[in-house]
């Protein structure tokens, strides 16, 4: 397919990549634009493949069953709500998981990206500093710092995410992270992150 736009800066006509890595960095850039709160899309009331942890939330804003922002659940037994919003992060995951593994094996940056990432438990924190770097580099750091929060609120959930998930969604859910644990954190999962940076502290 060629490119239509002779005016387009990211894609110079000599550009080796193909059509699929550029589109594939377009929407890894599009989700972490998104992280930054003045760029942030107000939370839709029915999410759908939608990052709701995309920014900082403040706990008055958040549902008191799930902790997700964007809606406000009464009761366990009821959480519609609650169950639609765990969904849209796993399908959230799964599309930048795709983008992850067509970018792993077609650009060579973004490959090395992966292998010299360097995930640290503090890295689930909102306030984690940046990561510098070039444009591969800053993503695969913001993504992971992002993949972080997400294991982590998910992990203060876990009893409850038994009972508001179903057995597929379940299922989804930890495809998802055993995908994104060998992508995002050098096959480590958020509980062993925690182990290390104790034993480091110590
Ligand atoms: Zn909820």
């Amino acid at each position: 397919m060629a490119d239509s736009s002779p005016n387009s800066s990211i894609a110079p006509s000599n550009d080796p990549h193909s059509n699929e890595v550029l589109a594939a960095l377009g929407a890894l850039l599009k989700a972490v634009q998104e992280m930054n709160p003045a760029h942030a899309r107000p939370i839709p009331p029915h999410p759908v493949r939608f990052n709701l942890l995309s920014r900082p939330s403040r706990s008055a804003q958040t549902c008191r069953i799930c902790n997700f922002p964007g809606h406000h659940g009464d009761s366990i037994h009821y959480a519609g709500a609650c169950k639609a919003a765990m969904v849209s992060m796993v399908g959230f995951w799964e599309d930048i998981a795709a983008h992850l593994a067509l970018l792993y094996r077609e650009h060579q940056l973004f490959q090395t990206a992966i292998k010299n990432n360097k995930p640290t438990y503090d890295m689930r924190l909102d306030n984690a500093p940046a990561i510098a770097g070039n444009m591969e580099t800053v993503l695969v750091g913001r993504l992971t710092r992002s993949y972080l929060k997400f294991q982590s609120h998910c992990s203060g959930l876990r009893p409850k995410l038994l009972h508001i998930l179903s057995e597929g969604d379940k299922h989804r859910y930890c495809a998802i992270t055993n995908t994104l644990n060998d992508f995002l954190l050098n096959g480590s999962t958020l509980t062993e992150l925690f182990e290390r940076s104790l034993a480091e502290r110590q």
